[in-house]
């Protein structure tokens, strides 16, 4: 166990019993019918984590990427896309807009975004460009008080459901002149979403392709100075990293109950897989891979909370977290036999979300590229 103080003990205590309530009961319908727990995620809202990290001025709760991580542990244990879901609202589009937007933006676009009367998204991906994401050619070009806006955004979580997408752009020829936009859905014409994305895992969380033609977004709506977004990406990317991480750790744990339970269920030879060697070695290795997991993580996450987490270690939490648990997943699959394999047991869903992991938010490759070139650059 990691050690949490009281406060976040109540957090984990609020979240699990969500969980179990609201989430866990329809996990394995919203992943079949490939649908969003709306009504779960409004029901965030009147908990307070949906602007977990957001200033309490603007009715956030003002806490950081431990308490922001316990959500992603507790909610990834029952329901992983619907966590996904979460954190591209929570982290990825309220962080963003908490970290970078200016004190009229936050009071405009904060308060609902927090209370889920507004869902939220952030775009960087483009059907070109996902790794070299500094390679986007989605292009705002600047028209009187006004922005016009052309290209595609593509694999944007929540995206059917998204009030307000936070929206990487191009504003000029150099790698690094990106320009962030808060973009209302509804208010611009222009806009649309061109496509919704199926896929393997992560069924309950929406994914579309954005598309703007002409789309007319007010230059009061960009964030900083064009050319400024280069920095917004990188200011947000350690506690992106860490969060998706605890989405991993989650599943992780919760395969290792799964498999602690049916070891003692399941007999095979006149009496319980649990008593058998193989099996025991399986069950000890998964779990104390989950623990090593938990430390690493929730270290990390408190040195975030004191200002002091490198890209580094942060990429580092991102490339093992969700490896080690697609391994344990795997495993976990394997002790529970033909049952594993089938939809009777949520051990294949968790195998399936959790391969997510190692692709959004930057692969494993792009992680390992990031390690590397801090390291090997230090002389
Ligand atoms: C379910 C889901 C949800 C997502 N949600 C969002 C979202 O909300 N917002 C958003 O902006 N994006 C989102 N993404 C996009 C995600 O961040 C990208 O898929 C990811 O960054 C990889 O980009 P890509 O898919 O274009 O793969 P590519 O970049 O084409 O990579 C293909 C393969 O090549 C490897 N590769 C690429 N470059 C190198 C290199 N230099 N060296 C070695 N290997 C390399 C990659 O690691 C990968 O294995 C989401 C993706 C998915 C699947």
């Amino acid at each position: 166990m990691w050690y949490f103080t009281p406060e976040e003990k109540a957090l984990r205590d609020v979240c699990l019993d969500f969980a179990n309530k609201e989430l866990a009961p329809v996990a394995e319908k919203h992943d079949t019918e490939e649908t969003f727990n709306l009504e779960a995620f409004k029901k965030m809202g009147e908990l307070g984590i949906l602007g977990i990290t957001a200033d309490p001025e603007y009715g956030g709760a003002g806490l950081g990427a431990t308490a922001a991580t316990i959500v992603m542990e507790e909610f990834g244990k029952v329901c992983p896309g619907t966590t996904l879901s979460y954190l591209a609202h929570s982290m990825l589009c309220v962080n963003n807009i908490e970290a970078n937007a200016s004190a009229e933006q936050k009071e405009k676009y904060l308060p609902k975004l927090v209370t889920g009367e507004h869902i939220g998204a952030m775009a960087i991906s483009e059907p070109g460009h996902g790794s070299d994401a500094m390679g986007m050619q989605c292009k705002a070009k600047k028209d009187g008080d006004h922005y016009i806006i052309n290209g595609n955004k593509m694999w944007i979580t929540n995206a059917q459901y998204a009030d307000i997408v936070y929206l990487y752009t191009r504003t000029g020829e150099a790698r690094k002149d990106l320009t962030t936009f808060i973009v209302e859905t509804k208010n611009t014409p222009g806009f649309s979403v061109s496509k919704e994305i199926h896929k393997m895992g992560m069924r309950s969380s929406p994914t579309g392709e954005l598309s703007f033609e002409n789309a007319r977004v007010p230059a009061l709506n960009r964030v900083g100075e064009e050319g400024d977004s280069t920095y917004h990406m990188m200011r947000n990317l350690e506690i992106e990293r860490l969060t998706i991480s605890g989405i991993s750790l989650g599943i992780a744990q919760a395969c290792v109950d799964q498999c602690i339970k049916y070891a003692n269920e399941r007999e095979q030879f006149g009496k319980p897989l649990a008593e058998f060697q193989m099996i025991q070695k399986m069950v000890a290795e998964m779990a104390s891979e989950t623990e090593m997991m938990r430390h690493f993580l929730y270290n990390l996450c408190y040195l975030w909370d004191k200002g002091d987490v490198s890209n580094t270690a942060a990429a580092m939490a991102k490339l093992q977290l969700p490896k080690m648990a697609t391994k344990i997943a795997l495993d976990a699959i394997q002790l529970h036999g033909g049952y594993g394999y089938s939809r009777e047991f949520p051990v294949e869903r968790l195998m399936r979300d959790n391969k997510l992991n190692e692709i959004g938010a930057g692969t494993n490759e792009v992680m390992i590229m990031i390690i590397a070139k801090n390291l090997l650059s230090q002389r």
